[in-house]
């Protein structure tokens, strides 16, 4: 059997053990005689599974009992719509308003989004110098439905080191790169956000975690399947969900869980970002873009200018099983994800490689 080290930036790496685990219940899962998959959504072998998710999820994230945890589907690029068409309530003025914070790609796409629904004001921004840090987030607008941040910037490698302080107006965040990296307070927020598939699970699976007095406040022509209070009083089986998506997300959460939980991935995140982050401070090659107090764990961007020895790194280390580590092209250069289930020894593996490879072409 062949593994590589994948350092995509999603879908990315799952643990090998989540991986075996579904493999050995693949056609015969805890003595149903069937697949998973092939399991109806109502039904009590089923059951179980995503009670258990849930609970897992709960558990490890602390997420408080006047929270509803939604298991929906449309990636973290749907909830860009949903959460405006169900959270964007007029305000006394009788205007639908919010503020969002542009810190890249995925922030100003959701800021975009909302726009066709609403009011959507960007109140700060870091393009200026291609979104290298996290701009100071100005206080909020009281007349504001919510406020809108992205807490990791998978894109260009930035996180909020201190999440603003909103006051009364609902915190809402994109945490489709992050979620469970690091121990996050989920009571600060009205809602978050994320795909599965970067560090809960396969692609399919949409995490959402809502404040329950934020719910039912819909606009009229919100479509059924795009309104939180539906799927909230369905318990996410208004229509069929993602069932074989919301089962692996159960077995990477009790990886965790063993694992040491969120506590003890944040430190291992922490050690294995550092790995790469003083192997960059020191090279002469390659440098990190993004500034100090903003460096993301799960997302590390690398450049050297030259796209010819940039390119080239790319492809030797994919031959040497180290994958899937060329930059996005709006940032060009390298960018390796490590989230969760990306073993230290990967990144150390990863460190060893660039050493060779800056020692063998030196400039
Ligand atoms: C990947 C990503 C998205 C888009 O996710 P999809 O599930 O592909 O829609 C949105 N926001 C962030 C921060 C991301 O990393």
């Amino acid at each position: 059997m062949k593994r590589v080290f994948n350092f995509s930036a999603g879908p990315s790496m799952l643990p090998l053990s989540v991986l075996e685990r579904a493999a050995a219940e693949m056609t015969d899962a805890n003595g149903t005689g069937q697949s998973v998959m092939e399991m109806s959504h109502r039904s009590k072998d089923y059951k179980p599974i995503i009670e258990n998710a849930e609970a897992l999820l709960r558990e490890l994230m602390g997420v408080p009992s006047n929270y509803k945890v939604l298991f929906l589907q449309g990636g973290g690029s749907l909830q860009f719509a949903m959460v405006p068409l169900n959270l964007g309530a007029p305000n006394a003025a009788g205007r639908r308003r919010a503020s969002y914070v542009d810190t890249g790609v995925w922030a100003s796409k959701a800021a975009e989004e909302a726009a066709r629904f609403m009011d959507a004001k960007v109140v700060a921004s870091s393009k200026d110098r291609a979104y290298a840090y996290i701009p100071a987030a100005p206080a909020p607008d009281p007349q504001d439905a919510f406020y809108h941040i992205t807490l990791n910037n998978t894109i260009v490698g930035t996180k909020w080191s201190k999440l603003p302080e909103t006051g009364s107006v609902p915190l809402v965040a994109d945490i489709s790169s992050c979620i469970l990296s690091e121990p996050l307070d989920v009571s600060k927020f009205g809602l978050l956000y994320a795909g599965a598939q970067k560090n809960l699970g396969p692609a399919g699976l949409t995490v959402v975690i809502v404040r329950e007095d934020l719910i039912g406040k819909a606009a009229a022509e919100t479509p059924t399947m795009l309104r939180y209070d539906i799927h909230a009083k369905e318990g996410s089986m208004y229509n069929t969900p993602p069932c074989y998506a919301i089962y692996v997300l159960g077995l990477v959460l009790e990886w965790m869980k063993a694992s040491g939980g969120v506590e003890a991935m944040g430190k291992r995140n922490l050690e294995k970002a550092a790995v790469l982050y003083d192997y960059l401070d020191s090279s002469r090659m390659f440098r990190c873009p993004v500034d100090k107090e903003f460096r993301s764990l799960m997302n590390i961007p690398f450049v050297n200018g030259d796209a010819e020895l940039e390119g080239r790194a790319v492809k030797e280390a994919a031959a040497a099983d180290l994958v899937n580590l060329a930059g996005h092209r709006l940032v060009g250069g390298l960018r390796a994800s490590v989230y969760n289930a990306m073993p230290r020894e990967g990144v150390v593996a990863l460190v060893d490689f660039l050493k060779r490879f800056e020692a063998a072409n030196g400039r």
